[in-house]
């Protein structure tokens, strides 16, 4: 098998790469990753003010804009050789399942985003899809079978945001099929890792639930509150592999225009998770459990069988270790918070 191409092998250094949702977990991380592949000209964009950007990164133009307004879109693509739309406005269970409009609002940026970046004389387009297209019916057994990419239809994706994601899906294709512009479009599994939210509400399992193990031990309140009753089940992808996939899907010929898994197909059930981070932090709580908590569908996991056949590659960092890793960040994070310090969340 030929190794995976990756933009450091097609692209010159100086071309222009361009990121929308900059400011936030993957977006961030993705234009760090560039940064130290050599490029140097990396456009981020958001609309949240610099100042609560996850990561500004030293030499990367990074602008702050409502991508949902059809001439900043424009204005962000301008002299665009790659157009990364990592913005959306999104959060875990407990932000999806409450604020439907805000998500489905989201199809103005892809919408605006796409055009612009082919107008643009953009040469690839990348989206970043979810596992929440998935049919719901699929996902009610915490034992599951895991997804596959046929798996999103017949449609019945997640109210609200699964279905702006199937549909600037779709608007993917249609600009391959009919304009020749190339997109890639992974459906992105769980994601954690540093740098990402990690309070406030927007915040997902691995890192809610590390938190809240750092503030029972910090507290000396040893109790922890589990959404749901534990027994639902996900697969987390670290944040490292999950730059590292979207490197070689969007440069890879035979993935244009296809919807592909991107996720670890290690399933953890939520209340496993909760030992972990026990475990790291070396503690033992009390657990309660709250069955009127948003908890999304009972299992859900990435079949990995097409990643494999098609990049020879998927993402195989153990989740423990991955969670050791966020951990020691968000107690940092919570201490500096404490401290008076700037912080992520
Ligand atoms: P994030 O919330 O950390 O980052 C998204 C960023 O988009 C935020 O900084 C937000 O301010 C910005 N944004 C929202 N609306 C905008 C607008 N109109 N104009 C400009 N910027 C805007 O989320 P993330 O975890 O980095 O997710 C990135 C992408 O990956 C999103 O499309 C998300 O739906 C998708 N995704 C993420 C996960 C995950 O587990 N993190 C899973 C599946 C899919």
């Amino acid at each position: 098998m030929a190794p995976n191409k990756k933009a450091i092998d097609i692209r010159n250094k100086d071309d222009l790469i361009v990121i929308g949702g900059g400011g936030g977990f993957i977006g961030g991380s993705l234009a760090r990753y560039f940064t130290e592949q050599g490029f140097t000209r990396i456009r981020a964009i958001d609309k949240k003010p610099l100042y609560d950007w996850y990561q500004v990164t030293p030499g990367v133009e990074s602008l702050c804009m409502d991508l949902s307004e059809k001439e900043h879109a424009i204005r962000a693509c301008e002299g665009a050789i790659e157009v990364y739309n990592l913005a959306a406005d999104m959060g875990g269970m407990g932000f999806i399942e409450r604020f439907r409009v805000e998500c489905l609002r989201s199809i103005l940026i892809n919408t605006h985003m796409i055009e612009a970046a082919y107008n643009a004389g953009a040469d690839r387009y990348f989206f970043s899809s979810s596992a929440c297209v998935y049919n719901a019916d699929l996902q009610k057994d915490p034992n599951v079978r895991a997804l596959k990419e046929s798996d999103a239809y017949p449609a019945l994706s997640e109210r609200g945001y699964g279905w702006e994601k199937l549909l600037s899906e779709m608007f993917c294709q249609e600009y391959w099929a009919e304009r020749g512009l190339k997109t890639a479009i992974p459906r992105f599994h769980n994601v954690f890792g540093p740098h990402g939210t990690w309070d406030g509400g927007r915040e997902k399992a691995p890192a809610a639930l590390c938190r809240k193990v750092i503030e029972a031990k910090d507290t000396g309140d040893l109790t922890i509150d589990i959404w749901g009753d534990g027994v639902q089940t996900r697969s987390f992808m670290y944040i490292d592999e999950c730059v590292e996939g979207i490197d070689m899907i969007m440069h890879c010929d035979d993935l244009i225009a296809t919807p592909i898994n991107l996720g670890s197909s290690e399933l953890i059930a939520i209340n496993d998770l909760v030992s972990l981070a026990e475990d790291i932090g070396g503690v033992k709580l009390e657990r309660t459990h709250n069955l009127d908590a948003p908890r999304g569908v009972a299992g859900r996991n990435s079949d990995n069988t097409f990643i494999k056949e098609v990049l020879g590659w998927e993402p195989c960092l153990p989740f423990r270790e991955g969670l050791e890793r966020t951990y020691t960040w968000i107690e940092q994070q919570y201490n500096d918070r404490k401290a008076g310090k700037r912080t992520v969340s």
